[in-house]
């Protein structure tokens, strides 16, 4: 990015239905990763594929990326004031049915999918008829994007620190609503700082980023290790 080398190799493989964590101290390129992976605009992608189903997403726009399964939650989601919420989200699930050949769902039948969504993040009514994200709080607009990957059902579901910021009552929300998405079909790759995320949504794999590369890959138990002994501790045992 503007001249600039973030990733320097990443290598990783996803299975159907596996939940990745990648850690990492800050700067080290995770969220120029979840921005790689969907298509933003302003990285250039120098060398390498990223293959999902059989397809080059690198080939994809990021609208297509979404299209065939790719979800991303901002680190910090955007507010963008004018767009109703609850119209953003059936607009976003009206696309994906169409590009399976499907029929849309009308305004009303698309209230209920949505309610029952809702329900389960503990998110009141306003939220629907408020501009998406437009003055939530840090909180709420963390929930808002675990609302769309509940309504979206993403194959994979790519999580940019989506725990920080809650408090104690939304962490166990928003792992509740990404547990209720997990039925072997879909996978999650999560970055965080906290290990008790991790605890609600536990990972298969646990990756540490460092200054553009994996260094280190390991289970849960690596995790819990990283809260011990902090990055330098944990990464000074490989070398
Ligand atoms: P992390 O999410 O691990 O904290 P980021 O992926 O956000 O790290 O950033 C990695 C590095 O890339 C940082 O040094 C950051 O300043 C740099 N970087 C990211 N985006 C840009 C950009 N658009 N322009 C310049 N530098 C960038
Ligand atoms: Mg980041």
């Amino acid at each position: 990015v503007e001249g600039t080398e973030i990733l320097k190799g990443i290598s990783l493989t996803i299975k159907k239905g596996e939940i990745h964590a990648v850690m990492g101290p800050n700067g080290s390129g995770k969220s120029t990763l979840a921005k790689v992976l969907s298509g933003h605009p302003a990285y250039e992608v120098t060398s390498g594929e990223v293959l999902f189903q059989g397809k080059n997403l690198l080939d994809l726009t990021t609208e297509e990326r979404s299209l065939v399964g790719i979800f991303m939650g901002f680190q910090y989601p955007v507010e963008i004031p004018g767009v109703n919420n609850a119209e953003f989200l059936r607009m976003a699930y009206n696309a994906r049915l169409l590009n399976e050949g499907k029929d849309e769902v009308d305004p009303l039948d698309f209230d209920d999918i949505l309610q029952e969504k809702m329900d389960m993040l503990g998110m009141e009514d306003k939220y629907k008829e408020r501009s998406c994200n437009d003055g939530f709080s840090g909180g709420e607009k963390k929930k808002n994007e675990i609302l769309q990957m509940a309504i979206l059902k993403p194959v994979l579901s790519v999580l940019d620190e989506t725990d920080s910021g809650l408090d104690i009552d939304a962490i166990k929300t928003v792992a509740s609503g990404i547990n209720s998405l997990l039925d072997g079909k879909h996978s999650i790759l999560m970055i965080t700082h906290y290990d008790r995320m991790l605890e609600l949504v536990k990972p298969d794999f646990v990756h540490i980023l460092r200054d553009g590369r994996i260094v280190k890959t390991g289970d849960y138990t690596l995790a819990l290790q990283l809260e011990k002994d902090g990055f330098k501790g944990v990464e000074d045992e490989t070398h």
